[in-house]
């Protein structure tokens, strides 16, 4: 039903854009350096008329002022949810940080580009689903400032640790964007990796911001959260961007966010602490670049680092979990380790994913009015193939 509402939409907008469409295209190399909220959309309905069978778009929702937030997904059978790891990719949080919408159009038209005829970029959509958000704030974009039409800052609107302030909303998710973002995070699908880039630093910026590892706040699964951010980091040529981090806290490009500088109700603690999906911010610059020529550096600095990653999110343990009888998948299950506290779910159609680093583990699975299950000792092995395990409650 999904797949089918996605393609109608799709559809009617086409009809609107195309005579924009072809107008824009004579000023490519322009176009696809500096994205408005219009021209973002162009360039969105452009890839999947272009290359329907491995892409979908969709609106997650509205800014403040109306402009649709758009989620483009990619994957070898879009529209569809499949076993596979998600992972998601936000830019422009911040309006001002324009780079973050850039880089993430530029990394979507390589991947389906080169889909057909590279090995590792096939590979790579075929095993995964990435759903690219590209720009959640296009007020903020439209106005070149930081805010929404708010004037909220939507990286402190999240509902971890949220506190008052003059620029963190009335409440958590007052915001019709970071709601949007929510709901579509924790509804029919879920998400197991993502990433959100920002432009103030070059840095791998690692949960919690809330309070500093240094007087003991950090995740319980701290060497995993180190690991993935640090398989970005250390990938591609991430180190090499100008105006990397260096100081006392930061190790091969990542910093705990708090020990950086505390901020409270971040996108990356409410997807770590609520929502089951290992989150980071990534600072890709000190500001946006002026020529489309420091784009394409900015680009190169990333690409090989983001390819790395989404091909670490194979890690660990996948299945499906269905109830006994009936053999129907069973959403919203809690899947959870022994000491550790990044619990994930099951999504709607029972598939589940759970990053892991190799080990042996308890795994527990949880749903009020069923009994909890644990698989006991399980092998994860050094593979970035996950095990698969279904299960039944
Ligand atoms: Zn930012």
């Amino acid at each position: 039903m999904a797949e089918r509402r996605i393609k109608r939409f799709t559809t009617i907008l086409l009809l609107f854009l195309l005579p924009l469409v072809s107008c824009l295209q004579e000023d490519k190399e322009e176009f696809s350096f500096n994205y408005t909220p219009e021209t973002l959309e162009v360039f969105l309905v452009n890839m999947t008329r272009d290359y329907p069978s491995i892409t979908s778009l969709e609106v997650i929702g509205h800014s403040r002022s109306g402009r649709p937030l758009y989620a483009l997904v990619v994957s070898g059978n879009p529209g569809v949810l499949e076993r596979e790891p998600r992972i998601r990719l936000v830019g422009a949080i911040h309006g001002d940080e324009i780079i973050t919408t850039q880089w993430l159009a530029l990394f979507i038209e390589y991947l389906l580009k080169n889909y057909e005829t590279d090995s590792r970029i096939q590979s790579l959509v075929d095993g995964r689903c990435l759903v690219f958000i590209p720009m959640l704030n296009p007020d903020g974009v439209a106005r070149g400032w930081r805010y929404n039409a708010g004037i909220v800052d939507l990286n402190r609107n999240f509902d971890e640790h949220w506190t008052l302030d003059y620029d963190h909303g009335t409440g958590p998710f007052s915001e019709p964007e970071t709601a949007a973002l929510r709901d579509y995070s924790v509804g029919e699908m879920r998400f197991h990796l993502s990433l959100s880039y920002h432009a103030g630093s070059v840095v791998v910026n690692m949960p919690f911001d809330y309070g500093r590892e240094s007087e003991g706040i950090y995740p319980a699964e701290q060497t995993m959260v180190e690991y993935f951010a640090k398989a970005y980091a250390t990938s591609g040529g991430f180190l090499q961007t100008p105006g990397l981090m260096g100081g006392y806290y930061v190790d091969q490009g990542t910093i705990n966010g708090g020990d950086w500088y505390v901020i409270t109700g971040s996108l990356q603690d409410w997807s770590y602490m609520k929502s089951g999906c290992l989150d980071y911010t990534v600072e890709m610059s000190r500001g946006n670049p002026e020529t489309p020529e420091g784009m394409r550096q900015y680009f190169l600095y990333n690409r090989d680092a983001l390819l790395a990653y989404a091909e670490e999110a194979g890690r660990g343990l996948c299945g499906r979990v269905t109830e006994s009888g009936t053999g129907l998948p069973m959403a919203g299950v809690r899947i959870t380790v022994p000491g550790g506290d990044l619990a994930v779910y099951t999504d709607s159609e029972g598939y589940y994913h759970r990053l892991l680093l190799p080990g042996s583990y308890d795994i527990t699975f949880q749903k009020s009015g069923y009994s909890d299950k644990t698989l006991t000792g399980v092998t994860i092995p050094d593979s970035k193939v996950p095990v698969v395990r279904d299960v039944q409650m």
